[in-house]
This record gives structure tokens, C-alpha cells and sequence, in this order.
């Protein structure tokens, strides 16, 4: 269990295409789970995916309720997950990224997407998700393309966050 180092754009480890994990029910992989929830939590965050912490590997973890029911948390864990399906139908949310602190903005996605992934005894589902879980399910997975939400924007606007946080972040350099 470790809390872990949350890599911060314009990292160039947020832009690696992360691998398939060959097999889920691996020591390594649920040590990566704890330490992806762990670090999630400290955050705090709803969603964490291996590439913000530099493991190019297809895992992520979400909890789209504990921040508002005291006590409750409902961890997720995602491992090789595929979008199988996105809808035509678009809605727009401000969205917000552990990689990029305190930058919010509206971003326009799929309204509802058909997921397959496995959990950690390798055993394979597939649901269907809407609003908020599909929005929150799109930005994590995206995470394990190398892609950024503010990928969706501008490129003026993604040029003024980026300059933003190199000038925020540059001791950490
Ligand atoms: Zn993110």
C-alpha cells in the first residue's frame, strides 16, 4: 500500500499508450490496483489511471460515490477495458484531472458507452454506462491512450493550460 506520485501535464509519460495487463490475477497487478486506490483516495479523486503515475499499463480505478455519503465508497477496478460502443448522442461536462490541478473545463462526449473490462480474477464484464459514470469511465480510459481531456479543446486554450502549469510546477522539473 503506497501512496504514489501523481505525474503532472505536460509529462511525457501522460502521453504513453499503455500495454494489456497478460494476467489480471497477478501479484503486481493488484499492488498496482492498492496503490492506484490508495493514491486515488489521498487525492482525493474519482478516478486514477496507471499512466498518471507512470505504469504504461491498461488499469484504472474509479469512485464515482464516496465523496458524498460519508463512510461509502464503492472502488471500482478496471483492467484492459474497451469501449465497445459510444452513442451518437453527445452531452457536455466540466471536467477536471489529478494530472491537471485545478484546470475545469467543458468538455463534449458520448452520452452513453457499452464497456468491456476485466477485474482482478481476470473474470470478464461488459455494461452499458450514461451521464456521469460514462463521462468519468471515457476520461480514465482515455488516460490509458496518452490522451488528456484538454486534448478536446482548442489548441490555444490547451497552449495557455499547459504554459499555466509548466510555470506552476517548474521546481518539480
Ligand atoms: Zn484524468
Amino acid at each position: 500500500m503506497a501512496v504514489r506520485e501523481i505525474l503532472i501535464h505536460p509529462d511525457p509519460r501522460l502521453r504513453v499508450k499503455a500495454k494489456p495487463v497478460a494476467d489480471p490475477t497477478a501479484p503486481e497487478v493488484r499492488a498496482l490496483v492498492q496503490d492506484l486506490a490508495d493514491t486515488m483516495y489521498d487525492a482525493p479523486g474519482v478516478g486514477l489511471a496507471a499512466t498518471q503515475i507512470g505504469v504504461a499499463l491498461r488499469v484504472a480505478v474509479t469512485d464515482l460515490v464516496w465523496r458524498n455519503e460519508e463512510g461509502v465508497r464503492d472502488l471500482h477496478v478496471w483492467i484492459n477495458p474497451e469501449i465497445l460502443w459510444r452513442s451518437e448522442e453527445t452531452t457536455r461536462y466540466e471536467e477536471g484531472c489529478l494530472s491537471l490541478p485545478e484546470i475545469y473545463e467543458e468538455v463534449e462526449r458520448p452520452r452513453r458507452i457499452r464497456v468491456r473490462w476485466q477485474d482482478l480474477e481476470g473474470a470478464v464484464h461488459e455494461a452499458e454506462f450514461e451521464d456521469f459514470p460514462a463521462i468519468a469511465l471515457q476520461h480514465e480510459f482515455d488516460h490509458l491512450e496518452g490522451r488528456l481531456f484538454i486534448d478536446y479543446l482548442s489548441p490555444l486554450k490547451r497552449r495557455l493550460i499547459t504554459n499555466k502549469l509548466k510555470k506552476r510546477f517548474k521546481k518539480r522539473a
